[in-house]
Formats: structure tokens, C-alpha cells, sequence
């Protein structure tokens, strides 16, 4: 089976203490995760450290961070490599979130570079896709989501592909509480798989877990998480309340 994921994305939310209690809140449910269930919590860089710390113990629960810089190192004030990300035993990367392609310019080619960088040192990449409003009604968000996957993955081998997570989140969907329906979301991840078996083959397509980001919440979690081709999710809001984040991580498949 595929693996069936919870991802935790805190964004710029929490003080180091608020962070570390939340996460010391939610492993004391003592959810027992399942051979093929993972959850990962996506924090913000300064409590990496803390936060791999408090899950070293605990099976098939990650860290991720939430981007990376796409240059190995150097005069780049401000940036975190991968290989830092690395020495510090991170394992995945949260990438192209819409709000890093929104608010800092992140291209398909920029994600492609990213995408490499994270491979090459065996850092598994969450790669996020998903259109716009307007898009949406448009009615043109697969060829959208589409040319998204083909500028920052269809590089990839076959091999590196499976390496990678994908999030489909509707944009529209992301922190408004609007959720895409199961029928939606169940659409969307279908095609998506469809697009990547037609460049890789059936077998390598149906390896991947593709996640849906857009309100995930305690009361739709299991709904959306039901769809044959829903992988789980990235949540952002409910991912900051201890009991809400256990339920979305108990609806995992
Ligand atoms: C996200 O941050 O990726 C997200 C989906 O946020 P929210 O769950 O708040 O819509």
C-alpha cells in the first residue's frame, strides 16, 4: 500500500515553547502508526533541532523543513542548505508551497533546482502543487496543475520520482475553510496520477502518495482521506491544535 500521510505545516505560527508543547501534546496520544502511515511536522527552521529530538523515539514520525535554499552553499545571507538540513538528521523538505510561490517568487524552474539539491543528498521532498481561484473557475486547473509537476519533476528518472511526496492544494482551498469536496479532490489526485503514469508508467505512479492541502480539518480528514487516490494530507490551521491534528492523523487510511 501506499504510504498514508498526516503532514503537520506550522508555518510561521508558534513560539519555541508553545511548538514544543504541541508536539509533546500530540505524541502523548501515543498514536500507533501503522507500517505504511507517517506523520510529519513541517516547523519552522529554529526549532528543527527540538522538534527531531522529541520524535527520535517514535516510529514512523518525521521532521520536515519547511523550504531550502536551491544552492549547495555560499555567500547567501539568510538561506538554510540542504546539506545543513541534512547534518541535523532532517529527512524531508516541504517545497513550492503556494505561499512561497506567491510571496517569494518560487518558479517551476526554481522548484526543479530545489527538487535536485534535496535528491542529491537524500532529502525526501513534499512538492506542492495547485491553482488559483480563478483558475478553478476557469475550469482549466488540470492543465494547470499539469505544467506544475512537468517543469518541476518530469526531469526526475523514474527512480528519483519515487522519492518524492506530492501535495495537491487548491490554492482557493488554503487557510479560507473552504475545502474541495471528496468528488474535487478524488478528480484532481486522479488526473494527477494519470499525468504522472502517462510520463512513468502505471506501477511508478500508483507508488506515489499525493496528499490534499486546503482546510483539512477533524471533521473532513476521514471524508477526503477516504478517496482511493488521497494519500493523506498537509494541513496547516488544525495542525496547531493538539486534538484536532490527533484526529486527522487517526483518519489516515
Ligand atoms: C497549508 O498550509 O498547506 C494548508 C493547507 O493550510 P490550511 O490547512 O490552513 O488550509
Amino acid at each position: 500500500m501506499r504510504k498514508q500521510i498526516a503532514a503537520a505545516n506550522w508555518k510561521m505560527n508558534l513560539t519555541y515553547q508553545q511548538g514544543e508543547q504541541l508536539l509533546d501534546d500530540i505524541l502523548n496520544a501515543k498514536i500507533a502508526l501503522k507500517d505504511h502511515q507517517l506523520t510529519i511536522f513541517a516547523v519552522p527552521f529554529p526549532y528543527l533541532i527540538m522538534a527531531n529530538s522529541e520524535i527520535t523515539d517514535e516510529k514512523n514520525y518525521f521532521i520536515a523543513a519547511q523550504n531550502c535554499y536551491s544552492k549547495k552553499s555560499g555567500a547567501y545571507t539568510g538561506e538554510v542548505s540542504v546539506e545543513m538540513l541534512k547534518s541535523i538528521g532532517i529527512k524531508y523538505c516541504v517545497l513550492g508551497h503556494s505561499e512561497r510561490r506567491e510571496y517569494f517568487s518560487e518558479s517551476n524552474q526554481l522548484l526543479a533546482e530545489k527538487i535536485n539539491i534535496c535528491l542529491s543528498l537524500d532529502i525526501i521532498p513534499i512538492f506542492c502543487c495547485g491553482e488559483p481561484l480563478a483558475i478553478r473557475e476557469a475550469g482549466t486547473q488540470n492543465s494547470f496543475v499539469e505544467t506544475q509537476l512537468k517543469e518541476s519533476l518530469f526531469h526526475l528518472s523514474s527512480e528519483q520520482l519515487t522519492q518524492i511526496i506530492i501535495a495537491y492544494e487548491p490554492i482557493w482551498a488554503i487557510g479560507t475553510g473552504k475545502t474541495a469536496s471528496t468528488e474535487q479532490a478524488q478528480e484532481i489526485h486522479a488526473y494527477l496520477r494519470s499525468v504522472l503514469a502517462k510520463q512513468y508508467g502505471k506501477a511508478t505512479a500508483d507508488s506515489i502518495s499525493i496528499l490534499y492541502g486546503g482546510s483539512v480539518k477533524s471533521n473532513n480528514a476521514k471524508e477526503l482521506f477516504g478517496c482511493p487516490d488521497v494519500d493523506g494530507g498537509l494541513v496547516g490551521g488544525a495542525s496547531l491544535i493538539a486534538n484536532d491534528f490527533i484526529q486527522i492523523i487517526k483518519a489516515l487510511k
